[in-house]
């Protein structure tokens, strides 16, 4: 049977159906306006590829991809072919992935993080110039890391583009939830995004924070020290 395209009015062929953000959207769990507001940003301002899919071992539950980035290899794979064409067809607008299936406290926490790296990348004129300082960041710290991973999720959410967008998370969750069950989520795989983080999300100072760790020569001792961990401090990361 011949495959079934269908020409949108993006002028894309797409083989299971046109892709509608709105739509997109209306996947996301109720609160999805109120996750949105409290990062002040509109619907325009980003793009969401909810996906029910389980991703492949290893690969985040949620993520973010900047502007020229595309949505290729092992995280492409949880998407329809229609979320992904898309995807990449608006390669230079902010867009985030993320796995719908499980507790709503967990999704709106996921997308209250990703939400902060777009204000990030939004809040200067380029956001290239310090996507390409995280990156380097990243790529630091990953050095440290060996066969062995555990202890690495501390290194990444010291990065102060990370332990903001987790500030994010639990700025905005502890408004939403009760004391009881932000307490039981903070002691679960997800805690770190339950967590009082090492201060308040501050998107004034994040560039400056960021440039500080590379210029400190952080990276190796708190690397150091991170390799030290044993599993119970392992951190998900996102
Ligand atoms: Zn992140």
């Amino acid at each position: 049977m011949a495959s079934a395209y269908i020409i949108c009015a993006n002028h894309l062929a797409i083989r299971d159906g046109c892709f509608d953000n709105a739509m997109e959207l209306s996947r996301l769990p109720a609160v999805w306006e109120e996750v949105r507001d409290d990062a002040a940003l509109g619907d325009s301002d980003v793009r969401v590829y909810p996906y029910e899919a389980t991703p492949p071992a290893g690969v985040p539950t949620a993520a973010f991809f900047a502007p020229g980035v595309d949505v290729v290899g092992e995280e492409a794979r949880s998407l329809s072919s229609s979320q992904w064409i898309d995807a990449n067809a608006h390669v230079n607008q902010p867009r985030i992935l993320v796995h719908i299936a499980g507790d709503e406290e967990i999704i709106v926490a996921k997308l209250r993080h990703e939400l902060e790296h777009v204000v990030q990348w939004l809040s200067v004129p380029d956001g290239h110039d310090l996507f390409t300082i995280y990156d380097s960041v990243l790529v630091a710290f990953g050095s440290f890391v060996g066969a062995d991973a555990r202890g690495s999720g501390v290194l990444y959410n010291v990065v102060p583009f990370e332990a903001d967008a987790n500030a994010a998370a639990y700025a905005l969750t502890r408004k939403l939830l009760s004391v009881s069950d932000i307490e039981r989520l903070a002691r679960s795989e997800h805690g770190v995004l339950f967590r009082r983080g090492p201060w308040d999300p501050d998107v004034r100072s994040v560039a400056q924070r960021l440039r500080r760790v590379v210029g400190s020569g952080a990276i190796g001792r708190v690397s150091a020290s991170a390799r030290q961990c044993e599993s119970a401090l392992w951190i998900r990361h996102w």
